[in-house]
């Protein structure tokens, strides 16, 4: 593996519901700590100051930390686990996957268990079963208690089990939960490369916590850092695959998407146009996008104080809000090099002209 793919690997094994990010903040705070300064906001969101030529203007790149999972809510007589779902989910999605839960005594592999399909009666096996009607099975029996020996307990993190690797073609990367450390990787490659470039402005890297439960962690940190331009680095929803239309450009090696709406909010035009002219000038693939049923923490950034100027940057992501998702290097690296472009460019004059 290479030294990018061990970064991916890194990031996207390591688990972080809505709530518990703390195992992702201390795997970013590792690679940032050499090249920024590091703090938090009180929610848990960690901030990367890296400090350019001026001090103003204050670039902010948010990637949130946390994954979509589940959280125990009750554990029946029999000792199965029913539970919440944390972020959006599809039930077809969840039958029959491998889970942890996160218990005060360690790590418990488990299973959302399915009835096989010799007890289906007809209209059962058409329907979607609802994730409340569904269990988890930790290895339960009758003589074992799972709430003793293995310290499950109600309200512990449920997370998806599904380690990183690079597929067979190996320009692609399957791996759970790019949703959202791809973000967190792009950052992180943006500000080691600044490292040995100049920029005119303050950079902010910040893994927020619990965007998917509702962009809280961008509220708390767009407030600590005040920034007078911000972006979200996310995935964007690749179209490339059968069940959908014909005329799709959002495609894996189609570069980063720039989003033009989603449901939290409108981009600042300038800043669109500006980031299409740094593509273009740098010779850099890109495809503009929407997201009709879904947020990003510019949601929040954008509404603070007086209002920041921002924009969604995403990587196409195939399959996500699943166990596993799909991604394309040359898409990634793209996007590495676009966010560290327009950070050069963004001095104060330019800032002031948005
Ligand atoms: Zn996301």
């Amino acid at each position: 593996m290479d030294s990018t793919q061990m970064l991916l690997k890194d990031l996207t094994d390591v688990m972080g519901i809505s709530g518990f990010e703390h195992d992702v903040a201390r795997a970013i705070e590792k690679h940032m700590k050499p090249f920024a300064k590091i703090s938090h906001d009180r929610l848990g969101s960690i901030i990367c100051k890296k400090e350019g030529a001026s001090a103003a203007p204050k670039i902010m790149l948010a990637a949130h930390m946390d994954e979509v999972g589940f959280i125990v809510k009750q554990i029946t007589s029999e000792g199965y686990i029913r539970f919440l779902p944390v972020g959006g989910w599809w039930g077809h999605v969840v039958l029959g996957q491998r889970v942890i839960v996160k218990t005060r005594k360690g790590d418990v592999v488990g299973v959302v268990g399915s009835k096989p399909p010799h007890e289906l009666e007809d209209a059962e096996r058409k329907k979607v079963v609802d994730i409340k009607d569904m269990h988890i099975d930790v290895g339960a029996t009758r003589k074992f208690d799972i709430e003793k020996k293995l310290g499950v307990k109600v309200g512990d993190a449920i997370v998806p089990s599904s380690p990183f690797e690079v597929m067979g073609n190996p320009k692609t990367y399957l791996a759970k939960a790019w949703d959202d450390r791809i973000g967190c990787a792009i950052m992180i490659d943006v500000v080691k490369r600044l490292a040995k470039l100049k920029h005119p402005n303050t950079l902010y890297a910040v893994g927020t916590v619990q965007e998917e439960v509702g962009l809280r962690g961008a509220q708390t940190s767009a407030a600590v850092v005040d920034p007078d331009v911000g972006f979200a680095l996310e995935v964007s929803i690749a179209h490339d695959t059968p069940g959908f239309g014909t005329d799709e450009v959002e495609a894996l090696g189609a570069g980063p998407a720039l989003l033009v709406y989603d449901r939290t909010m409108i981009p600042n035009r300038k800043l669109l146009d500006l980031t299409l002219d740094v593509a273009t000038k740098k010779k850099i693939p890109f495809h503009l996008a929407s997201i009709a049923k879904g947020g990003t923490d510019t949601g929040r950034i954008h509404l603070n104080r007086a209002g920041v100027p921002s924009l969604v940057i995403g990587v196409p992501t195939r399959y996500i809000h699943s166990h596993m998702g799909i991604i394309h290097r040359s898409d990634y690296d793209n996007t590495v090099k676009l966010v560290t472009e327009l950070v050069r460019v963004l001095d104060k004059k330019t800032v002031a002209s948005l």
